[in-house]
């Protein structure tokens, strides 16, 4: 019976207004009933109005909350949030490298829906040539992906290419995330790693409670794969997840809300 439990970690930042990174991953878990656990890159000091001040966490304390986790659990899926600066994707790359936390899925995550940095640009080149080549699924959305590729992404077309680009640098598969897009629909591009790919098309849902949506949609993902259930079948699920959360969407604070985790 030991160790049975789906167990899982998010190495991410700290929101404090509870709606997106390390706590929205946490409350993600605990929906789709897996135990989490954190390993906190960063905090912010953050409400739905925006972030107002963040604090990158010293590189030899996330060796030790690694090492602590590593030496009492068996961590089935893992996945990256904010990780603040090239110091500390150095930090996380290493220790990703020591241990084995499953299956990896990499939210490349850049700016905060106000306009805060949640990761310095010399931190950008990191991510593609260390930390890309150890996920099994990066989900960028698509000023994320503009900025990991290097080009502007504007068609459809764009995506199925800048998704192939992405693979080149050595993640498996790849989850593009529309909904920056303008229009009444969300189109979010999947490429597995056997290239089969597919789109998942959703009509847009009028709202501004969209705060900590990536990290949600991710944290899901992780969820599902500690399960055991297969790649393509964790995506769509996630996306279903994701749905329901912004549909129902919780109405707290003045800005832009958090989505609804247990929807
Ligand atoms: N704050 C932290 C710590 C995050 O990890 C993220 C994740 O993307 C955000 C904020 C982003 O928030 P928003 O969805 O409002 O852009």
């Amino acid at each position: 019976m030991e160790n049975s439990t789906p167990q899982v970690v998010t190495i991410a930042g700290s929101d404090s207004g509870g709606g997106a990174g390390i706590q929205a991953d946490l409350k993600t878990f605990q929906a789709r009933h897996v135990f989490g656990m954190s390993i906190v890159i960063a905090l912010t000091a953050q409400n739905t109005l925006g972030v107002q001040a963040s604090y990158p966490i010293p590189c030899s304390f996330i060796d030790a909350q690694f090492a602590s986790l590593a030496a009492d659990f068996a961590i089935k899926a893992s996945k990256t949030g904010m990780l603040a600066d090239s110091e500390h994707v150095a930090a996380v790359v290493k220790n990703l490298q020591t241990y084995d936390f499953g299956p990896l899925v990499v939210d490349p995550v850049m700016i905060a829906k106000g306009g805060h940095p949640l990761l310095t640009e010399d931190a950008i080149q990191l991510i593609k040539e260390e930390l890309l080549p150890l996920a099994t699924i990066v989900t960028p959305n698509l000023p994320e992906a503009e900025v990991l590729v290097g080009y502007e992404i504007e068609t459809e077309a764009d995506m199925q290419r800048a998704a192939r680009d992405l693979q080149h640098l050595g993640v498996q598969h790849v989850v593009m995330k529309g909904g920056h897009k303008a229009g009444d629909e969300s189109a979010d591009y999947v490429l597995l790693a056997d290239q089969t790919d597919f789109w998942l098309r959703t009509p847009r849902i009028a709202t501004k409670n969209t705060h900590g949506t990536g990290d949600t949609f991710s944290s899901c993902i992780v969820a599902e794969l500690a399960k055991g259930v297969p790649v393509k079948e964790a995506i769509i699920t996630a996306k279903k997840f994701i749905q329901g959360a912004i549909q129902e969407g919780i109405f707290v604070g003045h800005g832009h809300g958090p989505t609804n985790h247990w929807a």
